[in-house]
């Protein structure tokens, strides 16, 4: 064996097109080059109250409690959960898809008597179904759901859920890991309990930091509850005192990584939020429309689709990944294969962050009319790329 290790790392040119991490701004490397400070530094305490300003911007709430968590998405769920919730406590979480059934799992694991809400993968969850829920069992704590479903491309709408749980005394925690800085997303405004995000989805800073958010109910319960967090590391509360003017040490703060989030949020707000999502937006609508010039369906429900990820159904007799090995090989685009019952039946085409450009939406468009045809499948040269700019244009009208 050739000790590879010796040599520098050779970075393959790469275009982050599937579920995340998208990719990573030259600005956003560049701040994470910046030397390291101490995480007790009066300094660094300036970087943190800068992000958590811009975090409550993004969230658009005034939680005193919004920060990112040192982990990624998953590390979130886990907090949020674990401070929430405790041994015997009822929570109905919302399953229409992978990350769904990730957060029932993660709310069992923490004790919770977890009932778990079904709905089918490509759509949201129903309303009257979970009511019936709601009724069927008292004094349930708390509601989780997933805003944007990243294995399905379903984007729940959210404040008839709210509302209604809210009516039955809950508290509504809600997955935002690819919705928050790609869809419109209102913590205060819509009521939200507890949300949370991840840094490398639309947010556009590498994997390893979790954008937070408590509102005061959740703050109430999780100030006062009686029993310990099973987490050390999660403890919100123990964190909050690193976070606020207490400043007392709890763990080492990922320095760079929160350089780069810092530089990512500074992005966002020089392209302004609504101009961000508005991108999102009319990239998602030419690249499905590219998709469907093709031939190719789009596996969510029109009116439930998100922006930032197109699950393409993968049409008969095409193997799913080896044309995802092409695009990664030939066109250097990674788009991701489908996770659960799902797997080999779709591929998940990010537009996230940095990522959601024009020309990537040409560039994936174009490699995958070449693909399908060499695979034998009838295409149309140029359609799909006629097609995009058609929705390009529309979008603007
Ligand atoms: C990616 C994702 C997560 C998990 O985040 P990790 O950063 O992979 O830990 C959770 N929820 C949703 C909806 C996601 O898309």
């Amino acid at each position: 064996m050739t000790q590879t290790y010796l040599e520098e790392f050779k970075n393959p040119e790469r275009i982050l097109m599937g579920a995340g991490p998208s990719s990573v701004h030259p600005r956003v490397l560049q701040a994470m080059t910046k030397p390291v400070i101490g995480h007790l530094d009066p300094d660094f305490f300036q970087v943190m109250d800068e992000v958590g300003q811009m975090l409550r911007t993004v969230f658009h709430t005034t939680n005193f409690m919004t920060a990112p968590l040192s982990s990624t998405g998953t590390g979130a769920m886990e907090a949020a959960c674990f401070n929430i919730l405790e041994d015997g406590d009822k929570v109905i979480i919302c399953r229409n898809g992978y990350f769904g059934d990730r957060l029932a799992d993660i709310a069992r694991r923490g004790g919770a008597e977890t009932i778990i809400l079904d709905a089918p993968w490509g759509k949201p969850v129903d309303l009257n179904a979970l009511e019936n829920e709601l009724k069927k069992h008292q004094d349930v704590k708390m509601v989780g759901v997933v805003h944007a479903e990243t294995s399905t491309g379903v984007l729940t709408p959210l404040t008839e859920i709210i509302e209604l749980v809210h009516s039955h005394n809950s508290l509504i925690l809600v997955d935002a890991v690819t919705s928050l800085g790609g869809h419109d997303f209102r913590m205060d405004e819509w009521d939200i309990d507890v949300a949370y995000s991840a840094s490398q989805k639309c947010l556009g800073s590498p994997p390893g930091l979790a954008p937070i958010t408590i509102g005061p109910r959740a703050e109430e319960v999780i100030k006062t509850r009686p029993s310990e967090v099973q987490s050390f590391y999660f403890n919100l509360k123990d964190l909050e005192t690193y976070w606020s003017q207490t400043r007392a040490y709890h763990h080492t703060s990922p320095i760079s990584m929160t350089y780069a989030l810092r530089e990512s949020l500074r992005m966002m707000m020089e392209e302004g939020l609504e101009n961000r999502i508005n991108r999102h937006s009319k990239v998602a609508s030419a690249l499905r429309a590219g998709v469907s010039a093709i031939g190719l369906d789009i596996l969510s429900e029109e009116e439930y689709r998100l922006n930032p990820l197109t699950p393409v159904v993968v049409p008969d007799g095409i193997d799913e990944a080896d044309v995802r090995r092409q695009l990664l090989q030939d066109y250097k685009i990674e788009v991701s294969g489908a996770l659960g019952e799902l797997r080999g039946k779709v591929w998940r085409v990010g537009l996230m962050g940095e990522s959601a450009r024009e020309t990537n939406v040409f560039a994936f468009l174009s490699a995958m009319e070449s693909i399908l045809s060499k695979s034998g499948y009838e295409v149309a040269f140029g359609a799909s790329l006629a097609a995009a700019q058609r929705a390009l244009i529309t979008f603007d009208e």
